[in-house]
């Protein structure tokens, strides 16, 4: 049964959506907390993380950042105005929100480049799968899945993710203060745009999700939203396993030597 779902509390408390959403987050926490607290943020933060590890980074995400609005394009194509609350909340935020991308594919370039990465590079490097899992990913539920399926994997989890390591990125002092003075305010330019300040984003795809499938959704639905966040913080966290796995300099070393 789909009970209407209207917030009323503020968008960013999680007390505002319905029980089983309160839940869908809780169950997902750790796997969340895989992401935002692994070593290779940590590594980073303290300006610590070696080159080959930065530029696997930079190259690894670079297809989410480009293919980023077009996630959200193919989401935009699913609904149908008119045809619910949920439709019409989605198409109008998808609509505005894919303007607000624009820019970030440039400013993510721009970041590389200011630490020793150059765009040629990120452009035309190889993402090995590991790495490629979460564009794969997002690609496959924004093209194939319900609207709710697609938001709650990109623009819940992916940004929400997302919005938690830039901030704590942005945040470091010894980070902001590892990147040349003279570019820095520039390389840091998409990392301030996703720290969580005012990141409202997140909840507001949450409040999409919730207006879909209402405030008692069948229990295989609520499990569906459940394993797709899931997935899209496991393929992050795998994501960032490749980036500082050991072997993957042994390999770049062999690959050198032979
Ligand atoms: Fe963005």
């Amino acid at each position: 049964m789909n009970s209407r779902f209207e917030r009323n509390g503020p968008v960013d408390a999680l007390s505002s959506y319905p029980t089983w959403a309160q839940d869908m987050v809780g169950e997902c926490e750790s796997d969340k907390l895989a992401v935002v607290s692994h070593e290779l943020f940590a590594q980073m933060s303290a300006a610590r993380l070696e080159h080959d590890a930065t530029a696997a980074f930079m190259g690894g995400i670079w297809p989410v950042i480009e293919r980023f609005p077009g996630y959200m394009a193919m989401n935009l194509l699913k609904t149908q105005f008119g045809r619910s609350a949920g439709d019409n909340l989605a198409r109008r935020w998808l609509v505005r929100n894919i303007r607000v991308e624009q820019n970030h594919a440039e400013y993510w370039l721009t970041w590389a480049d200011g630490v020793g990465v150059d765009r040629q590079t990120v452009l035309n490097g190889w993402v090995p799968p590991n790495a490629a899992g979460l564009a794969n990913w997002c690609e496959d539920v924004a093209r194939n899945d319900t609207l709710a399926a697609g938001i709650a994997a990109t623009n819940y989890a992916v940004e929400g993710a997302t919005g938690e390591w830039s901030q704590l990125l942005y945040d470091s002092e010894t980070y902001r203060n590892s990147i040349s003075a003279d570019v820095r305010t520039g390389s840091l330019r998409w990392l301030q745009l996703h720290a969580a300040y005012d990141g409202a984003h997140p909840w507001e795809a949450l409040e999409i999700v919730c207006t879909l499938l209402g405030t008692s959704p069948a229990p295989h639905e609520v499990a569906h939203i459940t394993e797709c966040v899931k997935r899209s913080y496991t393929c992050m966290r795998m994501l960032a396993d490749h980036c500082v796995e050991p072997r993957r300099t042994i390999r770049r070393t062999a690959e050198v030597a032979a």
